[in-house]
C-alpha cells in the first residue's frame, strides 16, 4: 500500500487550517490550499496560536511545534497540490464548489493520489463521480476543533476501493483519531443525528419555548454534554448547519422533520453565522 507523506488541504477555514495542523504535527508535510490569500494567512495565523497553546500546555515540545509549523506551505493555485499522496478538501459546503473543485483535482493530483472531502452532508458518491478516480474518493469528515476532537467519521462512496478504505483509516490513526465507518447516505452518522437536534433548538427558540440561555443551559445539564445546541452551532457555522440542513431535507425526499427553521436561514440571511463572523446566537469578541 502507498505510504503517505506529502497531505494536500484544500480550504483553510476552521476545518481546513486544523487538518493541516494535526497532519504537520504527525509528521506529513502539509500543502494547503485557499482561493483566498486572507484565508491562508488567517488559517496559518490560527495554527500558530493552537500550537503555541499546546506547547503551554505541555503537549508538545516547542522544538516540535516549530518542525511542524515548518512543514506547512500555502498556495492559492491547486496546481501546488501536484505531489501530494492524499488530498482532503475543506472547502466551503456547497454541493457545486465541491463538483468543481474535485474536477480540477482530477487534472491537478498525481496519479493514484487518493482524495477526500470533509463534507459534512455531501454525496461522497456523487463527488467521486465527478472525478477521474472513483475508487480512489473517500469521506473523510473531521470534528471541530480538529487538533482536541478525537473522531474522524469514514464515507465510503459507491465505487471507493478496500485499498483506499485502509489507507485512509490508516492516516486518520496516524493523526491520533479514531475512526467510525457510516453508510453514504445524507449527513451520514453524526450530522444525520445532530442536525436535527440543532436545528429543533433553533426552532423552540423562534417560538419562544425558552431563551438563547435557557435553551442551553437546559441541553446541558440536562443531557451532560459540554454545550449547548445554540452554543454548538455558533462553533460549527450557522451557514454550514443551514447547508447541512437543505441536504438532509433534499436527500431525504423533502421529508419535513428536516425542515430548516425560519431562525436559521434568518440569522444566514443577516450574516450572524456564529463564532466565525463574530455574532450568531451569542456574540464573540475580536
Ligand atoms: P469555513 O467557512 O471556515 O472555511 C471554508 C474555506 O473554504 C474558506 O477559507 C474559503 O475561502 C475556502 N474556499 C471556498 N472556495 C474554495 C475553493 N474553490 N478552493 C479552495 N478554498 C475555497 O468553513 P469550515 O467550517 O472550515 O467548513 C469547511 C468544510 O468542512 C465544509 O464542507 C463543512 O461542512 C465541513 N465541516 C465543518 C465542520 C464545522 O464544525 N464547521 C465540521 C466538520 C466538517
Amino acid at each position: 500500500m502507498m505510504r503517505v507523506e506529502r497531505f494536500g488541504v484544500v480550504g483553510a477555514g476552521q476545518m481546513g487550517n486544523g487538518i493541516a495542523h494535526v497532519a504537520a504535527t504527525s509528521g506529513l508535510d502539509v500543502v494547503m490550499v485557499d482561493v483566498a490569500e486572507a484565508a491562508l494567512q488567517r488559517g496559518l495565523a490560527t495554527i500558530d496560536q493552537n500550537l503555541a497553546r499546546q506547547v503551554k500546555r505541555g503537549g508538545l515540545t516547542a522544538d516540535a511545534a516549530a518542525a511542524a509549523r515548518a512543514r506547512v506551505v500555502t498556495s492559492t493555485d491547486m496546481a501546488a497540490l501536484g505531489s501530494c499522496d492524499l488530498i482532503v478538501e475543506a472547502a466551503t459546503e456547497r454541493v457545486d464548489l465541491k463538483f468543481s473543485i474535485f474536477e480540477k483535482l482530477s487534472t491537478v493530483a498525481r496519479p493514484g493520489a487518493v482524495l477526500a472531502s470533509n463534507t459534512s452532508s455531501i454525496s461522497i458518491t456523487a463527488i467521486a463521480a465527478r472525478t477521474d478516480r472513483p475508487d480512489l474518493v473517500m469521506g473523510m469528515h473531521f470534528m471541530n476543533p480538529v487538533p482536541v476532537m478525537a473522531l474522524v467519521e469514514l464515507i465510503r462512496g459507491l465505487a471507493t476501493s478496500d485499498e483506499t478504505y485502509e489507507l485512509v483509516k490508516g492516516v486518520a490513526e496516524r493523526l491520533g483519531k479514531t475512526t467510525v465507518l457510516g453508510r453514504d447516505v445524507p449527513g451520514f452518522i453524526v450530522n444525520r443525528v445532530l442536525m436535527p437536534y440543532i436545528n429543533e433548538a433553533v426552532q423552540a427558540l423562534y417560538e419562544g419555548v425558552g431563551s438563547v440561555e435557557d435553551i442551553d443551559t437546559a441541553m446541558k445539564l440536562g443531557t451532560n454534554v459540554p454545550m449547548g445546541p445554540l452554543q454548538l452551532a455558533d462553533f460549527i457555522g450557522l451557514d454550514t448547519c443551514l447547508a447541512i440542513m437543505e441536504v438532509l431535507r433534499d436527500g431525504m425526499g423533502g421529508d419535513s422533520k428536516y425542515r430548516p427553521s425560519p431562525l436559521l436561514r434568518k440569522y444566514v440571511e443577516a450574516g450572524w453565522l456564529g463564532r466565525k463572523a463574530g455574532r450568531g446566537f451569542y456574540r464573540y469578541g475580536a
